[in-house]
């Protein structure tokens, strides 16, 4: 969308997707279709960044410039902003800055809070196939027991947050799959295992200090336990980290639109929105939707409600934002 004449653009972007998930809510208004429900309020973000395109488009001589509008699908773990940027998002609409903004239930409702920094972790899987010998369950010296070194591995992974990464930064390694053996069969030792888990930083050092240490503790356990390991570590999303810049201009917009916060402690929930910032300056800030009198619930919560009192919010914040940066 175009302003007055003008050599700048920047993107705004809303992201649209609904999550695997079954709606509880009851509300008239709740998903029909089994199995998906906006349980993030991304269809909030897309009504907020409408409700934007329509008041810039009637008042289009308080912009100089070009402003892109990014409807973003597949962001909750799909890779939607990685296929966009792939296909050619910002070399055909090339831009100087990109924006993004989520809802945050328990920040004050139209609050705008914008991280200095780190705004959101990497959010990063692993897998490790441990490969022993399976024997019987009473003949344990006769085999290799992948179980055992799993327990090893389990407890060992802890010390990576623990004790190696400094108190003062943020580390999460968490299990959240096993599998072996066959539950008919509990006198049997299985001959693999395998897991998969989860892993998140706040920045790229220590994102690549617990890549390597679960890699080497991987196949040391191994080595002591007498079998192989196959660890695997699959770089999801990158940590969301606010430019300084434009992280400014945010807050300044905010202050013309809503009450404002400067900073805002970091979330160690993932974003594909570090896909458009490895590539093009931008921030991003969190819009409360907390409010005594709508219990909202938290994301990603069957009985969560997006509060829509802060579409309104939401709107008013991307204008007032439009307007700072395009002068
Ligand atoms: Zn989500
Ligand atoms: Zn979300």
């Amino acid at each position: 969308m175009r302003g007055r004449p003008g050599n700048r653009a920047i993107a705004l972007r809303a992201d649209m997707d609904a999550l695997a998930m079954t709606e509880a809510t009851g509300l008239p208004y709740a998903s029909e279709a089994q199995g998906r429900m906006h349980a993030c309020g991304h269809d909030g973000h897309t009504a907020m960044l409408l409700g934007a395109a329509q008041w810039l488009a009637a008042n289009r001589e308080r912009f100089a410039g070009t402003v892109q509008l990014v409807f973003q699908p597949a962001e909750e773990s799909l890779g939607g902003a990685r296929a966009m940027a792939e296909e050619g998002l910002l070399s055909r609409f090339p831009v100087d800055a990109i924006y993004g903004l989520h809802n945050l239930p328990g920040l004050p409702l139209g609050t705008i809070a914008v991280p200095k920094g780190a705004v959101l972790a990497s959010s990063d899987t692993w897998e490790v196939t441990f490969r022993g010998a399976g024997t019987h369950g009473a003949k344990p010296h006769l085999g290799t027991d992948a179980t055992l070194a799993v327990a090893s591995f389990i407890t060992a992974i802890q010390a990576i947050a623990s004790r190696e990464v400094d108190p003062l930064g943020t580390a999460v390694v968490s299990v959240g799959h096993i599998t072996a053996g066959d539950p008919a069969a509990p006198n049997v030792i299985p001959a693999t295992v395998f897991l998969k888990g989860t892993a998140r930083a706040l920045d790229e050092a220590v994102r690549t200090h617990v890549e390597t240490r679960l890699i080497e503790i991987a196949q040391a356990i191994a080595t002591l336990h007498r079998l192989k390991a196959e660890p695997r570590y699959i770089r999801r999303l990158s940590p969301t980290v606010n430019h300084a810049a434009q992280a400014a201009v945010m807050v300044r917009a905010a202050r013309q639109a809503a009450a404002a916060m400067d900073d805002h402690p970091p979330i160690t929930a993932g974003e594909d929105f570090s896909e458009f910032l490895s590539r093009v300056p931008g921030a991003y800030c969190w819009l409360g939707t907390g409010d005594p009198a709508h219990p909202e619930g938290w994301h990603h919560n069957p009985h969560f409600d997006f509060n829509d009192a802060a579409l309104t919010h939401g709107a008013a914040f991307w204008c007032s934002l439009v307007e700072a940066e395009l002068a």
